[in-house]
């Protein structure tokens, strides 16, 4: 098995970056700067482009940079788009083997105790309905697996159905 896949994604797709950071895949959001900028980055960094800039796709290609172009209006349209073209390592990988990223800034995130969120001052009627909650190791955002977690599970799910056929 290869290394899970690390992205880059440019400046239209940071509702898209953050949703693979959830899904735990290191995911850059590059806003500032040009294309052979963000080309350098990827080139350094062996990052797949995310991108649904027609001209910017086939010119990383043409460098023999990977890039995935971004179809479609929904979340879901832009996952399925991103996994067809990564292809079944991706599809293997969601959701398994893996904690989170933070959505915010991409930092690793790490599982803290109850005690530790109630300290860091996690409501009380959400520290009474979940278990598993996190910190980012970079921002210190807190994190817990609630609703919008389970939103993206489902999400997942039918987007590697949809990929698959
Ligand atoms: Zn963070």
């Amino acid at each position: 098995m290869g290394a899970r896949p690390r992205f880059i994604a440019d400046a239209m797709q940071g509702s898209l970056a953050r949703k693979l950071r959830i899904f735990g895949f290191d995911t850059l959001y590059f806003r500032g700067g040009g294309d052979p900028e963000l080309e350098g980055i990827a080139r350094r960094e062996r990052r797949l482009i995310l991108t649904s800039d027609k001209a910017l796709f086939a010119h990383a290609q043409g460098r023999g940079l990977r890039a995935v172009l971004v179809e479609g209006r929904t979340d879901r349209a832009w996952l399925v788009s991103v996994l067809r073209q990564v292809g079944p390592e991706m599809n293997a990988l969601m959701g398994k083997g893996g904690a989170s990223r933070c959505a915010v800034c991409n930092g690793e995130l790490e599982v803290i105790s109850k005690n530790e969120a109630e300290m860091k001052g996690v409501p009380a009627k959400v520290l009474a309905r979940h278990r598993l909650f996190f910190r980012c190791s970079s921002c210190s955002r807190l994190y817990w697996r609630g609703r919008h977690w389970d939103r993206l599970r489902r999400i997942s799910s039918s987007v590697k159905t949809k990929a698959l056929t």
